[in-house]
């Protein structure tokens, strides 16, 4: 039984980095004019609404998108994501706050392929809602660590791969690592991201660990904690691990992430912008 919904987190700051890196990579694809296929492996609903009873339940997004909503800042992947955000908030007011897979649609151009894989039964109603129109894009009810595995290489050659897992089963941490390894083995020239949450340091520590051993190649890391590590329970930093990013990304992060940091993180946060594996 599936219990994570991702309409209590929509928007909080893990949501912000993830989608910012997210649209930095598909913006760097989308500079060569050839199709890449974009494989969203758990997609949630596609679209949240911040006045439903989860998010006001929670209030994360208060602690994420709303603080960034009168950016003011200089920084241009900054102003960029707040930008795409606001695209779906045309009267001005932060009423809806994009899933991955709109925020991959805001990039991709009509020949690009969308693949987006969901498995909670409810979900998956609204992820079908949201992208019926879209004729590039194909919904699916599966597995999506297994449906990552049948999409690669894609026929374009050319792809960009989103895994963001709730790790409500422990074994996640280690299925996200066997998963990309198999991946990897057929079609190593993809774009990889990894989303993952901080809730307890050894768990990431392991994973990080666990990569660096794994034979793949060009491995960064980007973390943003809004508050120190502690062994109390919750989440106090998330970040993305991406194989073969953009060249650009390392040095976008670098500015990014001490902004991030002053804006949206207490006393004692902080960032990580590492390289796991050379090149
Ligand atoms: N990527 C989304 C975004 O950024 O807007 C959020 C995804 S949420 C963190 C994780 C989603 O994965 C949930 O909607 C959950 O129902 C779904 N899920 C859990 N296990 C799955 C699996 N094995 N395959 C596909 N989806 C799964």
């Amino acid at each position: 039984v599936l219990s994570y919904r991702h309409s209590f987190h929509a928007g909080n700051p893990a949501d912000v980095i993830k989608h910012l890196v997210l649209r930095e990579v598909l913006q760097y694809l989308t500079q060569k004019d050839k199709p890449f296929d974009y494989i969203d492996t758990h997609s949630g609903a596609g679209m949240y609404t911040l006045a439903s009873d989860e998010s006001q339940k929670t209030q994360e997004y208060q602690t994420g998108i709303a603080k960034l909503w009168q950016y003011q800042g200089n920084n241009q992947a900054i102003q960029n994501y707040v930008e795409l955000i606001k695209n779906y908030n045309l009267d001005g007011e932060l009423a809806f706050y994009p899933g991955s897979p709109s925020v991959a649609c805001s990039q991709l151009r009509a020949y690009d392929k969308g693949w987006f894989f969901e498995l909670h039964p409810q979900d998956i109603k609204h992820l079908d809602d949201n992208f019926r129109s879209h004729r590039n894009v194909k919904v699916k009810f599966e597995d999506g660590f297994k449906g990552l595995i049948g999409l690669v290489p894609p026929q374009s050659r050319r792809a960009c791969v989103l895994i963001d897992p709730p790790y409500e089963i422990k074994s996640d941490y280690d299925l996200v690592v066997d998963t990309l390894v198999k991946a990897y083995k057929r079609f190593a020239t993809g774009t990889y991201m990894v989303w993952y949450p901080v809730v307890n340091r050894e768990r990431i520590d392991r994973m990080e660990q666990r990569f660096k051993d794994s034979g793949i190649k060009n491995i960064c890391l980007y973390e943003l904690a809004t508050q120190a590590d502690t062994d109390e329970f919750g989440m106090t930093a998330s970040g993305m691990i991406v194989i073969n990013p953009p060249w650009t990304l390392a040095k976008t992060m670098s500015e990014v992430l001490p902004e991030l940091v002053s804006l949206l993180s207490e006393a004692d946060g902080f960032y990580r912008a590492e390289q796991l594996v050379e090149e």
